[in-house]
């Protein structure tokens, strides 16, 4: 009874125009009330992509959040912002952000506690390398990764969050994960957090991103742990989103 959740990552695309159209597409095609849909842009086009899905069913959420409040912070979006501009979700600790802006899983804890204070749910990505994967850390790498939270917050800022498991060799490279090995994280997640509390650990959602498509949709979403997807490449184009939607 969780109910499946496609995010759509926009990353760095799209222009105020493109994005306009993109939601507009997105926001027309939505037809069941089955499936919660999200997408998320760059902030500076959240007040336009506002405008086009603040009265659909479509949700809004950010790529990203600083860990402060407020003050000074060059360059920060605070979670407060992020909900006068009409933001639900807030995507944290994208493995683009950990490889490439050097964040920790200690500072994506402090994140995701922070956007929570201020009524945002976080999608707390976690998710290995190929080489740790070949390595067999598989289990240790996104333990590791979960337990930063369950240290910083404990088991119950587990309750308003969204886990996203993208392992970094399927991201943008047209390989995805089978449904079983994905499935197989998926319920080494869910274990963890049930661990400790097997309530939140049954109603976490836990989403499959790394190159889903269309094609494959369907057969990832049918395992037992897998509630959805965090969707990139595919998420830029209406129809190949929205066929997503579908297969959830
Ligand atoms: P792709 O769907 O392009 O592989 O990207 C996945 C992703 O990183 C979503 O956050």
């Amino acid at each position: 009874n969780r109910q499946p959740l496609i995010a759509g990552n926009w990353k760095l695309n799209g222009s105020r125009s493109s994005v306009v159209a993109l939601a507009k597409a997105v926001a027309a095609g939505v037809t069941s009330p089955v499936v919660e849909v999200l997408i998320c842009p760059t902030s500076v086009h959240l007040a336009d992509v506002l405008g086009v899905v603040g009265n659909s069913p479509v949700h809004l959420g950010a790529q990203n959040c600083s860990d402060a409040i407020s003050g000074a912070f060059t360059g920060e979006v605070s979670a407060e912002m992020l909900v006068e501009f009409g933001c639900e979700y807030v995507i944290l600790g994208h493995s683009e952000r950990r490889a490439m802006f050097h964040e920790d899983s200690a500072l994506v804890a402090a994140k995701c506690l922070t956007v929570q204070k201020a009524g945002l749910t976080p999608i707390l990505c976690v998710g290995e390398t190929l080489e740790q994967r070949e390595a067999g850390q598989v289990e240790e790498v996104i333990a590791g990764q979960l337990d930063a939270l369950l240290d910083a917050g404990g088991v119950d800022s587990f309750r308003q969050l969204v886990v996203a498991y993208e392992p970094v060799w399927a991201i943008g490279t047209g390989k995805t994960a089978s449904p079983e090995e994905a499935q197989a994280v998926h319920a080494l997640i869910r274990e963890r957090i049930s661990s400790h509390d097997a309530a939140i650990g049954e109603a976490l959602r836990v989403l499959y991103g790394g190159s889903v498509k269309a094609d494959n949709a369907a057969s990832l979403f049918s395992q037992a742990d897998i509630d959805g997807g965090l969707i990139g490449g595919a998420a830029l184009d209406a129809a190949s989103f929205l066929a997503i939607c579908e297969a959830a």
